[in-house]
């Protein structure tokens, strides 16, 4: 074993001694001036990289440069000598030549990479974790070729996530009014255009006002004109109000074809199930009527549980930027009357019957907190469940699970912690479906 290696370090050494810049040195017999030992090294082959991993026993001191003509990169280790040269040869991909490593200085190590283009490396060191060590990671970004081109070009063609905002109330429908004299149907238009203006700021994503004016607008054409947009979400911007000026905080609606969360949620079930159906003409003195009539119109949108799924991201970012009035995404009990086809949530943004939280609704500084708020928890819940056809499901680096794999297999594959894939994925016991897209966050 050991005169194998010798051997076929020699052989690499003078391979190497062209370059003018290695000692044509045997690597071992400087072991003991060596602090650092690779162990071994790895690569994956990505879709638009290809990933060497440098499997260490301690944290190295390195350098990475680019030398041309021909296309080369040139990783210096400091005090570091080579334990297992495993099989060099295999290491090479679409953009990777070839891999050759000699001794600099007497106990440095040099690693040079012989390209097929030029390319922007980027190299960084990962800390132990789980079955994982000390590790080095070279980047190297592949140049596009023309028929990767041609992908870029389809991806362009991928749609966007539409989502559809629904700024509650408006024309003669002021909706509640605060202590100051703020009326709901404005402050959930501002909320709204500065929601749309956060949403098509996001890669793969565009928002749709249902109402982009002060008009009136009917329940079921707000529905209908998010049919017609052909939303992936629905999102209904609302500021609460109780008779009690101490009540405070955001809640999060979505619906639920049997039981409810809360005691309110019930009764606001059980009445608005005897509701006329067809939306006749909606009350307008009884706001809280307004909002049991959007609650029950969501239900006949709503997939549940994509609603409850959003609702739970939307609502742990809300909990960030302000108080919580509820700590659970609330649902009723209402009927599920057609076939649920748009995921849609109801936010109470804050009450605006708290003079507090009136002055806060009233702000442009919180209203963007809001917005910001919202898009991040619509963009948690797709970035993991983007509806096949987006932009965003298919921009995605992601891992279909085979039979047998595990997820310590699959982080060590990536070079990433095994928290990361599951943050990434929702990901809580240890089981994988097979066939399942495992998506890979980056760096
Ligand atoms: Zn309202």
């Amino acid at each position: 074993m050991k005169k194998q290696r010798r051997q076929f370090l020699s052989q690499l050494t003078s391979r190497i001694a062209g370059l003018g810049v290695m000692a044509a040195a045997p690597v071992l017999s400087h072991a003991a001036n060596s602090h650092i030992s690779v162990k071994n090294i790895r690569i994956s082959r990505e879709p638009n990289k290809t990933r060497l991993v440098f499997d260490l026993d301690g944290p190295v001191e390195h350098s990475l440069f680019s030398l041309h003509k021909p296309e080369r990169l040139v990783l210096d280790l400091k005090q570091t000598r080579l334990l297992d040269s495993g099989s060099l040869e295999s290491l090479h991909s679409r953009q990777l030549k070839s891999i050759r490593i000699g001794v600099r200085n007497t106990h440095d190590l040099r690693v040079v990479l012989d390209l097929k283009s030029r390319t922007t490396p980027n190299s960084f060191l990962l800390e132990p974790k789980g079955n994982n060590g000390h590790r080095l990671v070279i980047d190297v970004k592949e140049q596009i070729s023309s028929s990767q081109k041609r992908d870029v070009a389809q991806k362009k063609a991928l749609r966007d996530v539409v989502v559809a905002i629904d700024a509650g109330h408006g024309g003669n429908d002021p909706g509640a009014t605060g202590s100051l004299g703020t009326h709901e149907k404005n402050v959930t238009l501002q909320i709204a255009r500065r929601l749309k203006k956060e949403i098509d700021s996001t890669k793969g994503m565009r928002g749709e006002l249902i109402r982009s004016k002060d008009r009136f607008m009917h329940l079921r054409n707000r529905i209908k004109k998010a049919h017609e947009l052909d939303a992936d979400l629905m999102i209904s911007i609302h500021a609460d109000s109780f008779p009690d000026a101490r009540a405070r905080g955001a809640s999060v609606y979505a619906l639920s074809v049997s039981g409810a969360t809360s005691e309110s949620a019930r009764l606001l079930a059980e009445k608005e199930n005897k509701v006329d159906l067809l939306f006749g003409d909606v009350d307008l003195n009884h706001q809280d009527k307004m909002v049991r009539q959007v609650l029950l119109d969501l239900s006949l949108t709503g997939t549940i549980e994509s609603s409850l799924d959003i609702g739970d991201e939307v609502l742990k970012e809300l909990g960030r930027v302000g108080r919580v009035h509820k700590k659970r995404v609330q649902q009723a009990g209402f009927a599920v009357l057609k076939a649920p086809n748009i995921p849609a949530i109801l936010l109470e943004t804050a009450f605006i019957s708290n003079p507090k939280e009136e002055r806060k609704l009233r702000s442009t500084a919180h209203q963007n907190k809001l917005a910001k708020a919202i898009l991040r928890g619509v963009n948690d819940y797709f970035s993991r469940k983007a509806p096949p056809g987006t932009w965003l499901s298919e921009s995605q680096d992601h891992y279909v699970i085979k039979k047998g794999d595990t997820l310590a297999e699959i982080s060590d594959k990536y070079s990433l912690p095994v928290s990361h894939l599951r943050t990434r994925n929702s990901l809580r016991g240890d089981n994988l479906r097979v066939g399942a897209k495992l998506y890979i966050p980056a760096g």
